[in-house]
């Protein structure tokens, strides 16, 4: 567990519009939609859009139908990252820990800064939401707490608050929770969210006073990390975004040559562990593997697949990793070196929806990723090995 520290959460308010905003400074105060270039259905609304009644996600046809007063524009999903970049680095420039979790959303340390800038923590807040209104013409929520699953729950609180700045101490932190519906709390999905409120689990309050034995078999092992952090212990540090390679790669000649494809799968599955080892060390997963294979005469050959959802997961990524290289392998060439390539690293999708996914799947994996961990911490690395199905 971490020393306790000051976790921000800085959240852009109705991002693409206000981006649109600060582009056409004409649109402020107005009901203005930002349209998908996909699907053509809104995904960004002003306040006026959202006092209109015009809903997240509806069809544009419809959304001009009945609100033919809005005004819809088509996104700029360049322009939109230029703007978060500018956002990104007035947040790098104010703390030395900062972690982009989307395109709007970044987690800000503030530990040590009180003394630093001479401010407590709500005023530190506020000085960064005016530092950044007044340099970049982007309205942002900020929330601030102990962890930061508190603080992302703060930022909701703060986008509700006319100030846009919320707190929660370690005193306010058992009433806040005992009036925070359960699937208000990030992360859980809205099946978890049945299962816990179908066993008497309404609020976080509730969930905070459950035992780690019931929240490991209800939860899983997320469940009492959960916990933790609910009850502001700081389980998930601050990672700075630039420390998280953007592409991990594991490979090594075998000092032999060979065309013995079982000889070869071991060797990639002990890369595959390493890199996922190390992906977890970062607290991300990859949405892409290639599998590389080295000829005896220097040919090289890469096949790359995206994965259905991103993973961290050694038998996950072993599966799609073997299927690539018996795509690629060719009985009949002498081989000198495999090797993985995990790309598309943090990249944001599935993985925001639902940090604590409710499968049974998902639960047995982590379990078994946590084991894989605990036991090298104890017994040194590489004492686990990957197996693979042989198919014939
Ligand atoms: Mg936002």
């Amino acid at each position: 567990m971490v020393k306790q520290r000051i976790i921000a959460l800085v959240d852009c308010d109705s991002f693409f519009v206000s981006c649109e905003q600060k582009r056409n400074p004409s649109l402020k105060g107005k009901p203005v939609c930002v349209i998908s270039n996909s699907q053509g259905c809104v995904i960004s609304r002003s306040k006026e859009a959202k006092a209109m009644g015009i809903k997240m996600g509806e069809p544009l046809f419809i959304a001009q139908k009945d609100h033919p007063l809005g005004i819809y524009i088509v996104a700029d999903h360049e322009y939109y990252s230029n703007v978060s970049a500018q956002v990104m680095a007035v947040l790098k420039d104010f703390s030395p820990y900062v972690q982009i979790y989307s395109v709007d959303e970044a987690f800000v340390d503030f530990t040590g800064l009180k003394r630093l800038y001479k401010m407590n923590y709500a005023r530190l807040a506020m000085f960064l939401r005016n530092k950044i209104l007044n340099e970049l013409d982007i309205p942002v929520s900020v929330g601030v707490s102990l962890s930061k699953t508190l603080a992302k729950f703060a930022s909701e609180k703060a986008k509700k608050s006319d100030s846009g700045i919320f707190l929660i101490g370690k005193r306010k932190i058992h009433r806040v929770l005992n009036y925070a519906s359960i699937e208000d709390i990030w992360g859980i999905g809205s099946r978890l969210s049945k299962r816990l409120k179908s066993s008497g689990v309404l609020t976080a309050g509730e969930l905070i006073e459950k035992s780690d034995s019931w929240l490991d078999k209800q939860i899983g092992i997320h469940g009492i990390e959960l916990k933790h952090e609910l009850s502001g212990e700081l389980v998930s540090a601050v990672v700075n975004s630039e420390e998280v390679p953007k592409s991990i790669q594991n490979s090594r000649a075998f000092g032999i040559f060979t065309n013995n494809i079982n000889y070869i799968k071991n060797e990639l599955n002990r890369h595959i562990h390493t890199s996922c080892r190390k992906l977890r060390s970062y607290n991300t997963k990859c949405s892409q593997v290639g599998v590389m294979l080295r000829t005896k005469d220097f040919r090289v050959f890469f096949e790359k697949k995206l994965l259905l959802s991103p993973s961290d997961f050694e038998l996950e990524i072993s599966k799609v990793a073997i299927d690539l290289l018996e795509d690629i392998y060719d009985s009949s060439v002498l081989y000198r070196a495999v090797g993985i390539v995990l790309d598309r690293i943090g990249e944001q999708g599935t993985q925001q929806l639902s940090l604590y996914e409710d499968d049974e799947i998902t639960r047995k994996k982590e379990k078994l990723t946590k084991c894989f961990d605990g036991l090298e911490k104890r017994f040194g690395k590489n004492v686990i090995k990957t197996g693979f199905h042989n198919k014939s």
